[in-house]
């Protein structure tokens, strides 16, 4: 049977997340500097993070910064200071790939998908399984980015 993710080139880097302390400051290097375009900022409540969104090539740069300091990017700004937060990788079936990671051992953060910036179905895999990277999981197709 045709698996939908046997492909590696099937997927790809959806985008990177960079945990930032001000996003109007950290659009001084991104936008202004690097030269990328600021495409929209969105508010995630039940992450609470404010994303700015950096279109580059087929991917983007997604700018983190936190609504409080009880939040998981206020939380790992105290922690480890601003920078490459989490990698997010985009699949074509997100609840398989999540049973099949589940079935290897890998601990997940999220065991089913919720909705994240632009209503898109989500799930984070825990740095622990990943040998310290976060993991943002994305299915192809859902939301409207
Ligand atoms: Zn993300």
């Amino acid at each position: 049977m045709w698996n939908p993710d046997m492909s590696s080139s099937e997927m790809k880097i959806q985008h990177l997340g960079v945990a930032v302390g001000s996003i109007d400051e950290a659009l001084a290097f991104w936008r202004d500097g690097l030269g990328l375009e600021l495409k929209e900022i969105e508010i995630v409540e039940d992450q609470g993070v404010r994303v700015a969104m950096l279109p580059i090539g087929e991917s983007r740069i997604e700018l983190l910064e936190a609504t409080g300091e009880e939040t998981p990017v206020g939380k790992f700004i105290a922690k480890r200071g601003p920078g490459i937060h989490h990698l997010c990788v985009e699949v074509s079936d997100i609840e398989a790939k999540l049973s099949e990671l589940k079935a290897r051992g890998v601990r997940l953060i999220d065991e089913s998908p919720r909705i994240g910036a632009g209503g898109a179905l989500v799930a984070f895999v825990h740095p622990a399984g990943t040998g310290g990277v976060l993991i943002e999981l994305t299915q192809r197709g859902t939301g409207n980015h």
